[in-house]
């Protein structure tokens, strides 16, 4: 069974769902996307049904710029999920968009292979990775701004 079936069959991937479709849509094209309120205009990362500001249902989404800063960062080099164990070693952090909103993301390694060029509070941009690892795996990727 292929990595990517194991993954569907365990959950892992939503990135056909309701909710997360036009997310994982969005980064398959290299486009960066978070919902917006249609009637307080809060931005809002993740998808969520309502809006956690006004609770409104009336959600869209809009196009970010994709810069903001690495509020922190792991490097997973043992023990990942089983799933993930391939991937190992591999960066996640956590960004806080420029336009408020913060998500996790995997980070590109630099051109030595490593993270270690990464600190915390560094500025990063969004550099999507192609659209077959988005397929496999709907995750926003950044890199040193
Ligand atoms: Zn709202």
């Amino acid at each position: 069974m292929a990595t990517a079936d194991v993954l569907k069959d365990t959950g892992y991937i939503q990135n056909d769902t309701e909710l997360t479709g036009p997310f994982a849509a969005a980064l398959a094209k290299g486009n960066l996307i978070v919902q917006k309120c249609n009637d307080c205009a809060a931005l809002i990362m993740y998808p969520k049904y309502r809006c956690p500001a006004c609770f409104s249902g009336s959600l869209g989404w809009e196009q970010v710029s994709g810069a903001g800063q690495l509020q922190t960062f792991t490097i997973l080099r043992y023990g990942p999920p089983s799933t993930f164990d391939v991937e190992a070693p591999y960066g996640i952090g956590i960004v806080k968009l420029d336009e408020g909103p913060q998500l996790m993301c995997r980070l590109h390694p630099g051109p030595d292979g490593t993270w270690d060029h990464y600190v915390c509070n560094q500025r990063v941009s969004f550099a999507p990775a192609d659209a077959a690892e988005i397929a496999e795996r709907a995750a926003a990727w950044f890199t040193a701004a």
